[in-house]
């Protein structure tokens, strides 16, 4: 009976013709391996555990049904891919990846039970807020912290906390979009927080701020411009000078949205005018509230930084609550934070990657180069190129790279959806019909799995 079934187990050639017809386009090679390893699967079940099989079973239907499982690419199901375009904060790709021990925190959080919401040193029931508070306090000077889960809900929880029905004063050089789905105009709308315009779109001044402030102004907000850039005759008003506004009307809270939030000085490494958030903290600010996984490379959430009086309403509220982080967010900010704190900024790969020099991707590009296998079809070159830091994050910064460059006889977009079906899919930018692939947001460990995709899909 074992030596019937066995029988029946087809040739490898056979099967690969027919599922190659119906697979049609997809890779041959890719498709001989399924079909052997799913052959050898059945020989081997049908070796080990044959009496759990069905005497009359087709098995040639068996094989082709594991075969078609196998080369479904999972379409609606979360992948990593390699992100070869070079823009480090890519929204679209997850954002900043998260370094070693973060990883490695958030596994541990996972697999064991934690401290999230248990104080150790009194044997009974602690806040998860603990958790982060001291470390952010660190690494900005702030009196206070709450974490939430994205920086947009800091922005609406702050909003709706403490200035509901009340006006708030926003220059008109600040009413921005990000990302499509986050206007400064109508999450205040949800918020129940009334918007008081002031200035123009190039030019805001004091005055116009203050002029403004009358006895149902409860907040006067900044927005970081973060995704675009006003140049020319432009003037608008720091947060430090917002402050003086507190000697006559103290009971305005001064608030701003940094977006990105620096805890690295790169505008001190020649990068950007990101402000460190340490130093707009000194400055005397009420509140600030940044991303957790922009500049900062460290998980999803949004921040909120400031004073202790303000802090405490934030955390007492109902939104607070639904808005809370998870423990994992928790555990990969605290490494993230203490790595800020070691000073081991480079262990943070969105650091990292924007601190590489173009000087040390180009060898490394040189090297991928030497592995591509030549093709009469292809031709390869390397040029120096620019890398974004992305998320909305400095627009205006170039970041001086090398790309290697591929040209393919059948055009850049052939090659690119090519390169998007791999194993594990590669993502590049597209430049006069040439595919560019910049190593700026590519890791060691990953180039492997980049030199095969290209090889195999130019054969
Ligand atoms: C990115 C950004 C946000 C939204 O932050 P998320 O963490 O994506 O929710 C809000 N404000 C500014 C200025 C931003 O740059």
């Amino acid at each position: 009976m074992k030596s019937n079934l066995l029988r029946q187990l087809p040739a490898v050639h056979e099967v690969t013709k027919e599922i190659s017809l119906e697979m049609n386009g997809k890779n041959e090679k890719e498709i001989t391996r399924a079909v052997q390893d799913a052959i050898a699967f059945w020989r081997n079940r049908i070796q080990t555990d044959w009496n759990s099989i069905d005497l009359n079973a087709d098995i040639q239907g068996l094989i082709k049904e594991t075969i078609r499982k196998k080369l479904a690419s999972p379409k609606n199901q979360i992948r990593t891919v390699i992100n070869a375009s070079g823009v480090v904060i890519h929204t679209n790709m997850g954002r900043s990846r998260l370094s070693e021990s973060a990883v490695k925190r958030m596994t541990e959080t996972a697999y064991m039970y934690s401290n999230l919401e248990y104080n150790l040193e009194q044997g009974k029931r602690g806040s998860r807020h603990d958790l982060t508070e001291d470390l952010i306090k660190k690494s900005t000077g702030a009196e206070a912290v709450l974490v939430v889960n994205n920086n947009a809900a800091a922005v609406y929880l702050i909003l709706k906390a403490l200035a509901k029905n009340k006006e708030v004063i926003v220059s008109r050089g600040e009413l921005v979009e990000i990302g499509g789905s986050f206007r400064v105009s109508s999450i205040m709308e949800e918020s129940g927080a009334l918007l008081k315009e002031v200035g123009t779109t190039n030019k805001t001044h004091y005055a116009d701020y203050e002029k403004a402030i009358n006895e149902n102004t409860g907040m006067v907000m900044k927005v970081h411009t973060s995704n675009f850039k006003v140049i020319g005759f432009t003037k608008n008003v720091s947060s430090a000078e917002l402050m003086k506004l507190k000697a006559d009307s103290p009971e305005v809270i001064i608030y701003e949205d940094l977006g990105s939030g620096a805890l690295y000085p790169f505008q001190a490494h020649g990068i950007g005018e990101e402000p460190l958030v340490s130093s707009i903290i000194n400055q005397g600010i009420d509140l600030v509230s940044f991303s957790g996984d922009k500049l900062l490379g460290g998980p999803q959430a949004g921040i909120i930084a400031g004073k202790k009086k303000y802090i405490d309403i934030l955390k007492k509220h109902q939104l607070a609550r639904v808005l809370r982080v998870d423990k994992f967010t928790i555990a990969a900010l605290n490494e993230t934070l203490n790595s800020y704190l070691n000073e081991d900024f480079l262990s943070i790969p969105t650091v990292r990657d924007i601190l590489k020099t173009p000087d040390e991707i180009k060898i490394r590009t040189l090297e991928l180069m030497g592995q591509i296998h030549n093709r009469d079809n292809l031709k390869t070159d390397i040029i120096e190129e620019f890398s974004k830091v992305g998320g909305g994050t400095m627009p205006e910064v170039k970041l001086p790279t090398y790309c290697l460059v591929l040209k393919h006889d059948n055009g850049a977009s052939y090659l690119a959806n090519l390169l998007r079906e791999t194993r594990v899919p590669v993502i590049v930018r597209i430049k006069d019909d040439e595919v560019l692939l910049d190593l700026r947001t590519v890791t060691e460990e990953e180039e492997s799995i980049l030199i095969e995709a290209i090889n195999s899909v130019t054969a």
